[in-house]
């Protein structure tokens, strides 16, 4: 979603006369977007903040702008004024339309006072709906590549007890479908093959306004596009994914049999904890219907790993279910405690060895599983999206299957955007490869 974000604040920047950097030396400002989901992604932000100024030492500082999620919370804006004062400018998500004005105001000010953007608490976002700047009428960078980015819900109005992502997105709001619906198709005429739709629950689109357009009817009337490919989604909630929508996405032509639905957690006591609003064997229903209705679709998911009072037995509830049910991939995490959250204030915390050895075997045991499925697929033709050239070997080109595995492609010819059909010969954890197939070849 920052990507798409970033693509708009940079077509403000160009609407203003700016063009992109190739390198941070070089620019005058620099517009760091970023993602408060985890402790881990904050700190990369506060030690990349640190190297800006290091290496500019001495020579005149860019005016640097803090943008995205962190700068929504109230202990990051208290930091950069102790810290990092040469940050000139913070702005929260629901903001970035007024980038451009607060950095030439930042030139201007010979104050060097840190200058806001950002939305109220939680409690007053969420009464107000106020944090929210829908992309229409708003410029977007031109981008490069064969897949695009549709941001079809800003928010999020769940409250699972680890995630921060409500209290600096503010509320769920959806896209009005004819926006999209524009949006999807000047991106098909631009050439781009694929298309992402983004949200922080897109099963639950349209359930704001609750005028009886969801998240099937969308995927229809996108299917009908002429001239799509691909549409892609992130990310489900396996509590509002419903059997409509996976009869929906069977019925199209153009929807991706790639199913990711993020778990966190196999234990029912740790996901009612975590306020998730299904147990482990309803969870287990929608995987069985969605294998039942589109055979060979691809499930993957997300962990979360040492969520406070989780214990050895709840740990192994989440082995045995990834076992079970056997996803095609996942991404593991570390509980990472979200200052305002629930769980931050939870007692019984892991410790930080439990958590570690937890992740290790979780991604053993997953790694194993994908690999297993991927050598599954050699000797099989897969129809392929060519996304770049393979940068281990720039004779090769990269690309995607329907079901979102990464496929080395071996032969010459074929160029982004073209989807050609691949016969697997090798495969590993991360990757399927092989040379093109042509109808008798073999
Ligand atoms: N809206 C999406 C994902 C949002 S964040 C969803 O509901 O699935 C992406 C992933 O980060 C989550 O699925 C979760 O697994 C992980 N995550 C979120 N908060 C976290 C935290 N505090 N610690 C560790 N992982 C977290
Ligand atoms: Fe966070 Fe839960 Fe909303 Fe996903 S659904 S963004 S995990 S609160």
């Amino acid at each position: 979603m920052n990507e798409r974000d970033s693509q708009t604040i940079g077509g403000l920047f160009q609407e203003k006369g700016f063009s992109l950097a190739q390198n941070a030396g070089e620019s005058d400002v620099i517009v760091m977007n970023t993602c408060a989901v985890r402790q881990s992604a904050e700190e990369k932000v506060w030690s990349r903040l640190g190297k800006l100024a290091a290496e500019s030492r001495g020579g005149k500082l860019p005016v640097i702008v803090l943008a995205g999620c962190m700068a929504q919370l109230p202990q990051t804006i208290e930091r950069i004024k102790k810290r990092v004062p040469y940050v000139r400018v913070a702005v929260g998500p629901g903001h970035i339309d007024k980038i451009p004005q607060l950095v030439s105001q930042a030139v201007h000010d010979p104050s060097q006072k840190l200058l806001t953007a950002v939305s109220p608490g939680r409690a007053e976002a969420h009464r107000t709906g106020s944090t929210q700047m829908l992309p229409e009428a708003l410029p977007r960078v031109k981008v490069s590549g064969v897949s695009a980015y549709v941001t079809i819900m800003y928010g999020c109005d769940n409250f699972c007890t680890y995630c921060i992502v409500p209290f600096v997105r503010g509320p769920q709001v959806s896209r009005e479908p004819r926006f999209i619906v524009k949006e999807v198709q000047e991106l098909v005429s631009q050439g781009f093959t694929e298309i992402t739709l983004l949200g922080q629950n897109v099963n639950a689109y349209g359930l704001d306004p609750g005028n009886g357009y969801g998240f099937a009817q969308l995927l229809e009337d996108l299917d009908g596009i002429p001239g799509i490919c691909r549409i892609r989604y992130f990310t489900s909630h396996p509590r509002d994914f419903t059997k409509t929508m996976v009869d929906s996405i069977r019925d199209s032509k153009h929807v991706c049999e790639h199913f990711h639905l993020p778990l966190q957690s196999g234990s029912n006591r740790i996901l009612k904890l975590m306020h998730r609003g299904y147990t482990r064997e309803e969870y287990r229903g929608l995987v069985s219907y969605i294998r039942s209705q589109i055979p060979g679709a691809s499930v993957t998911t997300d962990i979360i790993v040492g969520f406070p009072g989780e214990t050895d037995e709840d740990f192994q509830d989440t082995i045995g279910l990834v076992k079970d049910l056997r996803f095609d991939g996942a991404f593991t995490f570390i509980f990472s405690p979200r200052s305002g959250t629930a769980a931050a204030k939870m007692g019984n915390q892991v410790s930080r060895k439990d958590k570690s050895r937890r992740l290790q075997e979780l991604v053993r045991v997953q790694n194993e599983i994908t690999k297993d499925i991927n050598m599954s697929l050699v000797g099989t033709i897969q129809e392929t999206l060519i996304e770049e050239p393979d940068l281990k070997n720039p004779e090769h080109v990269r690309g995607r299957t329907r079901t979102n595995k990464l496929v080395v492609c071996t032969s010459k010819g074929p160029k982004p955007g073209d989807v050609v059909k691949v016969r697997i010969d090798e495969a590993g954890t991360w990757y399927l490869k092989g040379p093109m197939w042509k109808p008798n070849s073999d």
